[in-house]
Parts: C-alpha cells; sequence; structure tokens
C-alpha cells in the first residue's frame, strides 16, 4: 500500500513539475530569454520530507521553506539529497544561528541587524562557505509583510557587502496581494538594477510564485519561488 501512494505521490508531482517547467519555457520565449538563466525553488513548506525526497529524484535542485523549525528538522532528514536550501520567510534574529546551519541562500534580509546575526553566526558556525543572501524590497508599504522600503535597500547592500561573510546575491519581493504583478515586477527590476549599479556581482532577482511566474520571467526573474504549482494546495495556510 505505502509504495503504490508514493508511486501516486510521484507520478502527481512529477506531472506538476512538467507543467511548471513547460510554462517556465513558454514564458522564457515570448520575452526571448533562455530558461537556462533561471533558477526553479520548489517551495515545500508544509509538505513532508518524503515529498523532497520524490522531488530530488524527479530532478529538482533547489528547495525553499519559510519557517527555521520545519526548515532545520526537514534539511537534516534530507541531508544526503544534495540539495540547495533557500529560505524565504519572514526571520527572527534569534533564528540566524539555525537557519545558517542548512540554508544556502536566504532570500529575506530586511533590516541591517537581521545582516549583523547572520554575518556574526555564519562567522560561529564552522560553514566553509559564505552564506548567500538577497535583499528583500517591499513593495506593497504595508511593512507586517517583510522586506526593506526600496529607499532603504541600497543602504543595506552596502552592508551586506561590507560583512565578512555574506554574499550580495541580489533582491527578492513578493508581489502585493490584489495590484498588477507586472508592476510590482517593474519596480522591483529598478530596484535590481540601481543594487548592481552599485555591486555588478547582485544579479539574482528572486520573484514570482505559482500565480504570477510568467509576470516575473517577463520582469527578468532570475528565481522563482513556486509552491502549489508544484505540491497542490497546502494542508493549512502558511
Ligand atoms: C509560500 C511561498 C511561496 C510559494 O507560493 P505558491 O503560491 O504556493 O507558489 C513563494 N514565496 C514565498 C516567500 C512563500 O512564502
Amino acid at each position: 500500500m505505502q509504495t503504490s501512494g508514493s508511486a501516486d505521490r510521484r507520478a502527481q508531482l512529477a506531472g506538476n513539475l512538467q507543467r511548471v517547467h513547460d510554462r517556465i519555457s513558454t514564458a522564457c520565449a515570448d520575452v526571448g530569454r533562455d530558461p537556462g538563466e533561471i533558477t526553479l525553488v520548489v517551495v515545500t513548506k508544509t509538505f513532508p520530507a518524503s515529498d523532497v525526497a520524490l522531488l530530488a529524484d524527479l530532478g529538482v535542485t533547489d528547495v525553499g521553506e519559510n519557517r527555521d523549525q520545519e526548515a532545520a528538522a526537514k534539511a537534516q532528514a534530507c541531508a544526503d539529497l544534495r540539495l540547495r536550501w533557500h529560505f524565504v520567510g519572514q526571520l527572527q534574529t534569534n533564528k540566524a544561528r539555525s537557519v545558517v546551519a542548512y540554508a544556502d541562500l536566504v532570500h529575506s534580509v530586511d533590516r541591517g541587524r537581521l545582516v549583523t546575526a547572520l554575518d556574526q553566526a555564519t562567522a560561529r558556525s564552522g560553514r566553509t562557505t559564505r552564506l548567500g543572501v538577497l535583499v528583500q524590497v517591499n513593495l506593497d508599504g504595508v511593512p507586517d509583510r517583510g522586506g526593506a522600503e526600496p529607499g532603504e535597500v541600497g543602504a543595506l547592500a552596502d552592508q551586506i557587502a561590507a560583512s565578512d561573510q555574506l554574499d550580495l546575491g541580489g533582491v527578492m519581493a513578493v508581489a502585493p496581494l490584489g495590484s498588477e504583478p507586472a508592476r510590482a515586477f517593474a519596480e522591483l527590476a529598478r530596484t535590481a538594477n540601481r543594487v548592481r549599479h552599485d555591486h555588478p556581482g547582485a544579479i539574482a532577482i528572486s520573484a514570482g510564485m505559482s500565480a504570477d511566474l510568467e509576470a516575473a520571467v517577463a520582469a527578468g526573474a532570475t528565481h522563482l519561488r513556486v509552491g502549489s504549482g508544484v505540491l497542490g494546495r497546502r494542508p493549512s495556510s502558511g
């Protein structure tokens, strides 16, 4: 029974993954981009480590999580799968030490205190690689949803670039609820250009989720964070 359940789930994930890859290919073709420039991060929050293992077997290389406790346990359970782990959720400074133990790229850096905490935690962790980070940009003016105000992004980028242990990868945003994603992603692209002007290596733009990945590809996204489009509807909000 268990085997057939897992075979069904594998087939379901394989079909969903194929549909998402087809959407990315079509979106790239529409704007003349190479799909090879785009990293698909499959956001596995609320889904079990067994799904992560199936995804790895289906060729997924990058997975994302938004809560440290859940991510730490899953990363440990999946340590032999050689995946890259992306932390995409709001992050408290007291979780920095835990996150640097498994994360390859933290997408949600939005304040100076968090830069300091991640830098110190990385130094103490015994990691052999620097920690990649993106500056999360708030595009809707509602501070509770996370992200630095566009006007604060330059100073945060400078702080990260000057840190010992962090690599400034670029910027990230979540499109505001109830507004046109294309407009939000265009603003993110302008912010990304300003950051790249000062820090030429900061080329990543993390934008686009299941509902709006086409708009993100059109606006130059390099990282798409897709959850429900691959895994199905989440059991709870998260
Ligand atoms: C959950 C989540 C996603 C994935 O959202 P879907 O709509 O399920 O694709 C992407 N980014 C962040 C920051 C998330 O928390």
